[in-house]
């Protein structure tokens, strides 16, 4: 299932603002607005899907190279101590932005279990 647009939308088209670390045809990985840690990336498809819970079996490749490209970001900013991955999926997840992205945070030592 795909979403309507969202603020990621735009930015994937450039047409507001972002702080972009890294692009390829399929995905695009930019600094959050909000950051929780000092490292802080959003890694998002650049295909609309609204949540994980919306992604299908054909989407099995993209979601492999959203994973590797989490793997790459984090290598090109120099998180080598270790980092989190986070995706809220929905509502009770606490999504609210209705584009999967995939939370990068590092710079700090982690907690669990998160809130
Ligand atoms: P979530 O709560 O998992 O849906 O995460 C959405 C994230 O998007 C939050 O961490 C926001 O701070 C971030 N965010 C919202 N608007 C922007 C923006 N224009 N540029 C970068 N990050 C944003």
């Amino acid at each position: 299932m795909t979403t309507q647009e969202t603020l990621f939308s735009k930015i994937i088209r450039k047409e507001i603002p972002a702080d972009i670390v890294y692009e390829d045809d399929l995905a695009l990985a930019f600094r959050d607005i909000h950051p929780q840690a000092p490292a802080h990336i959003l890694v998002i498809p650049k295909q609309p899907i609204a949540k994980l819970a919306d992604a299908e079996s054909e989407d099995h490749a993209l979601m492999g190279h959203l994973l590797l490209t989490v793997k790459r970001v984090a290598e090109q900013l120099g998180l080598s101590n270790g980092y989190r991955v986070v995706i809220n999926s929905g509502s009770d997840g606490g999504q609210t932005v209705d584009h999967l992205h995939l939370h990068i945070l590092g710079g700090r030592q982690m907690k669990w279990p998160p809130g």
